[in-house]
């Protein structure tokens, strides 16, 4: 199993050592050359959204990954990742790919809760959850599945081949997020 995880900011090299010690291929991609070669899974870290959504234009990466996220390529968004694939976002701004029925609100906790970690339901276990000025999910279609609620708040969602949470699971040591992504890959090349 190949991952691709975007790499032109945030914290993608979290994502590649986590995905490594899970036992699956990691690489970066930082420009088209990257994605020449076959992969079986997309990660959109966490970052800066705006600054992602600028670099994948001017690097010529939105097009090619929009058009494999169309065509089902498996992808798993955190945080700013997520931003990147809601269709829109609360405040008006143009959305990147858009490719996820879901709006989503960005910095949506706050200063004071800008940063923090709880466990919480996700699917059917508890794990822990590490946020960082975090966005949540306000909005979903009728497609979407939620996965978890932290607060009265959408924090997970999936639809489809498109997986995406408002909090940072490279960042703990809990593999469940990874797992159910890893299950979204298995599943497809099964097909
Ligand atoms: N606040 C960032 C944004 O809106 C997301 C933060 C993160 O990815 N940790 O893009």
């Amino acid at each position: 199993m190949r991952i691709g995880v975007l790499a032109v900011q945030g914290a993608f090299a979290e994502h590649i050592a986590a995905v490594k010690k899970l036992g699956a291929e990691a690489f970066e991609i930082r420009n088209t050359g990257d994605i020449s070669q076959p992969f079986d899974g997309l990660i959109l870290p966490g970052g800066e959204s705006t600054v992602m959504k600028k670099l994948l234009h001017d690097l010529g990466l939105f097009e090619p990954l929009k058009k494999k996220i169309d065509s089902g390529l498996p992808v798993l968004g955190t945080c700013a990742g997520m931003i990147l694939l809601a269709k829109n976002i609360d405040s008006g701004e143009e959305p990147c790919f858009g490719t996820m029925d879901i709006t989503v609100k960005r910095n949506a906790y706050g200063r004071q809760l800008g940063s923090f970690v709880c466990t919480d339901r996700f699917a059917d276990k508890d794990i822990t959850m590490r946020f960082i000025r975090a966005p949540y999910v306000t909005e979903t279609d009728s497609s979407v599945e939620i996965l978890s609620g932290h607060d009265n708040k959408i924090v997970a969602v999936r639809q489809n081949n498109q997986l995406a949470t408002a909090f940072h699971p490279e960042l703990t040591d809990d593999n469940t997020v990874y797992m159910l992504f890893f299950k979204i890959i298995e599943n497809r090349a099964g097909k």
